[in-house]
């Protein structure tokens, strides 16, 4: 295979992002970069920050296919106490909104609960990015019960509404599991009609293709969830698979990486530029390091060089509208409707 070629006669000690680099050059395929300037949205900038996202680590019950973190059981990148510490200490120090905590399974991290307790303390939004099946694991059972008492807003993953599907990309007994989950919530008002207990359902494909119309599959979510299992939900959000991580592995293994990769970058969607989450999100890693994204720090691309690079030295004037850092990655970023962390960008 052309790609496994490719990386094997690359240096295996350079980062990901040169290797991702050299795969979309050597297809002939335009880089991101030029793609911007084409439609004179270069430099691309931040614009605030409205949403401080912290990656809690790589530790998660799951092993998904499709996971752009590597995560699994016996990772042991976790972040510690202080780390935490510095993270709501800027929280403190600003008036950035939203505190969005992703991992791993972030409530596998020990520090959790005191950082989403610190938080609202401080009124801000809690976002916990979960698997929902951690909910439903020995020694995590009343998590449920702590997070609607916080009130945080809960986005879940579950990439589609059929058991087999879901169990071929999260693993045996996924979906049954995540089903027992998101009753327990519904039970707690999450997801009910009127209810102030945010719950926000996550798809993205199950291969390499774009996800399809956001607002049509939450119509068929909510209608198939309803009646095979009396589930509620308050909106659902499309996300497109980014090709980095165990997700391009998967692509290279297939030899489907040029295909996806063209897909993406032929769907080029100008109108998702504004609404790129790194433009107004900074993503801190379980070291405490800065990125612009979450996929931006799987592939170890930090924030520029003259912005601060640590949460410690966290400078709000000079983070706030510093030059993005990008790549062929972003391409799944701005393809079709654009995907973020947020759902679609453009429906
Ligand atoms: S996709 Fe989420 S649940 Fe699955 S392994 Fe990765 S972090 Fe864990
Ligand atoms: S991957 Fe997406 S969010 Fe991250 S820097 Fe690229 S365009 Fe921005």
């Amino acid at each position: 295979m052309l790609e496994l070629t490719l990386l094997r006669r690359h240096d295996p000690l350079a980062q990901p992002m040169e290797q991702l680099r050299i795969l979309n050059d050597d297809h002939g395929l335009p880089s991101f970069e030029e793609t911007l300037a084409e439609h004179d949205s270069l430099p691309l900038r931040a614009n605030g920050i409205r949403v401080l996202q912290i990656n809690v680590g790589k530790l998660c019950n799951q092993t998904c296919r499709h996971c752009h973190v590597d995560a699994g059981p016996d990772r042991r990148e976790v972040m510690s106490h202080q780390i935490a510490e510095a993270v709501i200490d800027v929280l403190r120090r600003t008036d950035i909104p939203t505190l969005d905590i992703t991992g791993g399974a972030p409530e596998m991290n020990p520090s959790f609960r005191w950082m989403v307790q610190e938080a609202r303390k401080l009124g801000r939004q809690v976002i916990d990015r979960s698997n929902l099946t951690i909910l439903v694991t020995a020694g995590y059972e009343d998590l449920p019960k702590f997070l609607a008492e916080q009130q945080v807003e809960i986005v879940a993953s579950l990439p589609c509404y059929l058991e087999e599907n879901v169990d071929a990309q999260r693993g045996q007994f996924a979906f049954r599991r995540s089903i027992e989950a998101l009753k327990r919530l519904n039970e707690l008002g999450y997801g009910q009609p009127g209810s102030p207990l945010t719950l926000t359902l996550v798809f993205n494909p199950l291969g390499p293709k774009l996800p399809p119309d956001q607002t049509k599959l939450e119509e068929a979510y909510r209608r198939e969830l309803r009646a095979r299992y009396g589930i509620e939900f308050t909106r659902l959000f499309t996300i497109t698979n980014m090709p980095i991580s165990r997700f391009l592995s998967d692509l290279l293994e297939t030899d489907q990486f040029e295909t996806y990769q063209r897909t993406l970058v032929e769907a080029f969607n100008p109108a998702a530029v504004d609404g790129l989450m790194c433009r107004t999100t900074l993503s801190v890693d379980w070291l405490g390091n800065l990125y612009d994204c979450d996929f931006n720090q799987m592939l170890a691309l930090p924030v520029i060089s003259h912005a601060p690079q640590h949460i410690r030295d966290f400078d709000a004037a000079s983070l706030s509208d510093r030059p993005i850092v990008t790549g062929p990655h972003c391409f799944g970023c701005t393809a079709g409707a654009g995907s973020s962390c947020q759902g679609s960008l453009t429906s």
